[in-house]
Parts: C-alpha cells; structure tokens; sequence
C-alpha cells in the first residue's frame, strides 16, 4: 500500500532557513566559547504577511520583531490568539502617541532612545491595559555610529540616559540595542554596546542583523534580529 508522508519543506522555505539560521548562530556562539542557549533569535517579520509568520511557527519560531506598531497591530492579536506564547519585539522608532499602543502589544520595546519617550512609556506603563500575566522588557537603543537621521540616543549621553530609564521603570530596563551604520564594520559598534551592558549590568545585548548576526555573537550579542535571511528579501 502506498503511503502518503507529508511532503518535506522544500529547498529554501521558511523551514529550512530557520534551521539554517539556528546552525549557523551555535556554531558562531561555539566558536566564541559561549553556550548556543544563551542567544535568542528574533525573527524579523516585518513587511510580510500572516501566512509567512504561521510557517515560521510551524517550524518552531516563537518571538518576532515588527517595527511599526500598526502593522504589528493587524498582525498579530489573531496569531496570539492561536498561539499564546508568541513573544514580539518591537524594534523601529516609536512615536510617543503610540506608545500606549506598544506597551499593550509588544513584550519586548527595544527602541527607548530619548526622554519624551521615557515620559510615554512610563505613563502608559503606569496605567497598564495590558493582560496581567505579561511583563513588559525595554531596551535603550544606542546610535553608535553617531548617524543624525537616525533612532537611538547618541552614545556620549548613553550612560546618562539608561541610569535616568532606570531610575523610572526600575528592572524593566533590560539591555541595549544598536544598529550599526551600513558599510562601517560592525564589530567596534557591536563590542561597545556588549561592554556597555555590561558596565551597567544590563543582561540583554540585541545586535546583529542578516548581514551580520555571526560577528554580533562573536561580540557578545544575546539577540540577533534576523529578517531577510529567514523570510526573503522585503
Ligand atoms: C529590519 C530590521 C532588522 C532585520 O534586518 P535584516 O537585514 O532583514 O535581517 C533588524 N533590526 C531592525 C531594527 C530592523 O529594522
């Protein structure tokens, strides 16, 4: 009699990139001298639909990262609802007039770059609409490339800025997050922020991109946010 086993994922879908991501984040975390569970990995959905997010998860992905609130928004309360453990970052600039918003969706902000937005999320936080059972995780994002367009607080008011973050939302505060100027070398930018967490005794470094999530876990990331490489190019 013939069976009919499930056809294998094919060559390239989500299924084997996330395998291949997962190889390929041990062996740069063995090779390091660090232990493979000590690195999670945020996959980058951003731009892509549902169906992407649910063949990640089929294949064992829990924690996502979008970067805008309202896309995140339409996303993912009927994926929660069908899986309660997603976990979902949010890693883009954030409007302090969306910043109620994101502390009712997200379990990890990683975007905390300025004093206004302090003020915001700690008001919202205050004032919680969000389900009990959940703890809220932020992330002081660090422009460490001094780029003037770009989010983060720039790294000479760095050390300022997260004891103020601390003072306000207490254990909250978790760690660090940069991106590094493209075409610069990540690696200086990315042994900063790993020595600047641990100055402050931050346990969160989330650094590393497609591009370059090898080297950040060679400089001590704790986090890489990988899109691209899982869900194709956007
Ligand atoms: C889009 C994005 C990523 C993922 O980038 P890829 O190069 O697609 O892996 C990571 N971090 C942030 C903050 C992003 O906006």
């Amino acid at each position: 009699m013939t069976s009919f086993p499930p056809p294998p994922s094919p060559p390239g879908g989500i299924a084997d990139r996330l395998r291949q991501i997962r190889d390929r984040m041990a062996e740069a975390a063995l090779r390091a001298g660090r232990s493979p569970e000590d690195i999670a990995l945020v996959a980058v959905s951003k731009t892509h639909p549902a169906d992407r997010i649910e063949a990640a998860i089929a294949a064992g992905q829990r924690c996502f990262g979008e970067n805008r609130v309202q896309e995140a928004m339409a996303k993912f309360p009927a994926l929660r609802a069908r899986h309660p453990d997603l976990r979902i970052h949010l890693i883009g600039g954030l409007q302090t007039n969306k910043a109620r918003d994101a502390v009712c969706l997200a379990d990890t902000i990683e975007s905390l770059d300025r004093p206004r937005l302090l003020d915001a999320l700690a008001a919202a936080m205050d004032r919680p609409a969000r389900r009990p059972d959940r703890t809220l995780s932020l992330l002081v994002q660090v422009n460490t490339g001094h780029e003037p367009q770009k989010s983060g607080v720039p790294r000479q008011d760095a050390d300022a800025f997260i004891a103020a973050c601390r003072d306000r939302l207490g254990s909250a505060v978790r760690g660090l997050m940069c991106i590094p100027p493209e075409g610069d070398d990540p690696a200086p930018h990315f042994a900063w922020l790993a020595d600047r967490a641990a100055r402050h005794g931050l346990a969160v470094v989330s650094m590393g991109m497609s591009g370059d999530f090898e080297t950040a876990i060679a400089q001590g990331a704790t986090q890489v946010r990988v899109g691209s490489a899982l869900f194709g190019a956007r």
